[in-house]
């Protein structure tokens, strides 16, 4: 009998993990992704305990940590960088994107998963055929679309979607770290810090010894906070004791590579049709706030390919979404709660951290998904990262 066969739209997590675990469990598979080349973003992202459970059960957890740093503490502070929360991070790593991806793309060429760079997909059919922009049909048993938040291809399906823009957005960059930044690793362990003042932050991560991650966050309307270059003077205005930092951004960062990104949660009434999965940002971008949009990405591209492989597939695929809908939404939900913080007033903003420290019951909330078991993942033969 042939092994059955999947096409996929989209080399990013989502699209390289649910090709690895299906190529993993004896089906073929070809990725196709509009990019010349694996898509080279010189950010980092964070990787919380549930996305690493992901990575460990398709056998890459340990290369991909290799390029990144565990992350010890988290802490919110006030615009006079004043502490506001003060927490663990629950066994995160901050982690090079760019090297998280070519590690699964590595993985899935062992398996033999055929991944085509410069392979636009124009569109999909719930008969399982992938169009190419050059009008080939690529029929399947399966047909995944992994193609990210701007997905053309959920709208060649005609599922409806409802996508809400945000208030705000942020633009990311890497800058190299100062030997007194490295020497706090070693006096009180690797920390993200994420830092408010008005509806303005900033968030600083180490990724290495040498590199700093930075995500700057504003408005929609807040044109001086958005303008790439960096306008120096109105982010040292916001946060005066990081004027150096700012003075390092604007001196090493190429400017050509940075865009400033409106966040934004995608909706859609299903995420299948037929003999097609929607996966990834395509069916369920959220905002950065939790970093959990890669997370949830992964562990439902992981759990698509379980459920396909002990189903037929229209019952594999409802099945899926049943058993993974609730929790991606509770994630969309508390990362748009997070969100809604850029615009309260800032006493109440600081209290509310407090109280996200303090009470239980919200951290319980916003830590649930770092603290979920992926399905797909298991314990019994598969080094627990933990959370706590
Ligand atoms: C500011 C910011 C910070 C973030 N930080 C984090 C974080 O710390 N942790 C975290 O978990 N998540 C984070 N995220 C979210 C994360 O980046 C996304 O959730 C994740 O990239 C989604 O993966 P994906 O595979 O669905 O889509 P993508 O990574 O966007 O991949 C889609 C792929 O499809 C390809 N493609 C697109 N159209 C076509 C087509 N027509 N044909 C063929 N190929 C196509 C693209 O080239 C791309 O390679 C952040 C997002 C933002 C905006």
């Amino acid at each position: 009998m042939s092994k059955p066969h999947a096409e996929i739209a989209g080399a990013g997590f989502a699209g390289l993990v649910a090709g690895i675990a299906l190529a993993e469990r004896g089906w073929s598979v070809r990725i196709h992704d509009k990019s010349p080349q694996l898509r080279a973003e010189g950010f980092a992202i964070s990787t919380q305990p549930n996305a690493l459970k992901v990575l460990e059960a398709i056998g890459v957890r340990d290369r991909v940590l290799q390029g990144g740093m565990k992350i010890l503490r988290r802490e919110t502070r006030d615009r006079n960088d004043r502490p506001t929360m003060i927490a663990g991070d629950g066994g995160g790593y901050r982690i090079s994107r760019q090297h998280i991806v070519a590690t699964l793309e590595d993985r899935a060429r062992q398996l033999g998963v055929d991944v085509e760079f410069g392979s636009q997909i124009a569109g999909a059919d719930g008969g399982g055929v992938l169009v190419t922009s050059a009008g080939r049909r690529l029929a399947a048993d399966v047909v995944i679309v992994a193609d990210g938040i701007h997905s053309c291809i959920r709208q060649s399906l005609g599922i409806p979607a409802v996508v809400t823009n945000h208030a705000d957005g942020a633009m990311r960059l890497m800058v190299s770290r100062t030997t007194t930044e490295a020497e706090q690793d070693v006096r009180a362990g690797p920390m993200t810090c994420e830092r408010w003042s008005g509806t303005r932050r900033i968030l600083t991560s180490p990724c290495s010894s040498k590199e700093l991650y930075v995500a700057l966050s504003c408005l929609v309307h807040d044109e001086l906070a958005k303008r790439i270059p960096l306008d120096e003077a109105t982010w040292s205005g916001s946060f005066p004791y990081l004027a150096d930092l700012f003075k390092r951004i604007g001196a090493e960062t190429d400017w050509s590579a940075v865009r400033w990104v409106q966040f934004k949660t995608v909706k859609l009434k299903r995420w299948s049709l037929g003999r097609a999965a929607i996966v990834g940002d395509a069916a369920h971008a959220m905002p950065p706030n939790l970093a959990q949009g890669a997370g949830c990405a992964m562990m439902n591209a992981l759990s698509l390919a379980v459920s396909l492989a002990s189903n037929p597939v229209s019952d594999a695929l409802t099945a899926w979404e049943a058993q993974e809908r609730p929790l991606t939404e509770h994630t969309q939900r508390w990362s748009r709660i997070y969100g809604s913080l850029t615009i309260w007033p800032e006493t109440l903003r600081s209290n509310a951290f407090a109280a996200m420290g303090k009470i239980k019951w919200i951290r319980r909330r916003y830590q649930r998904t770092a603290n979920h078991k992926p399905t797909g993942y298991n314990p019994q033969t598969q080094a627990d990262d933990g959370g706590n």
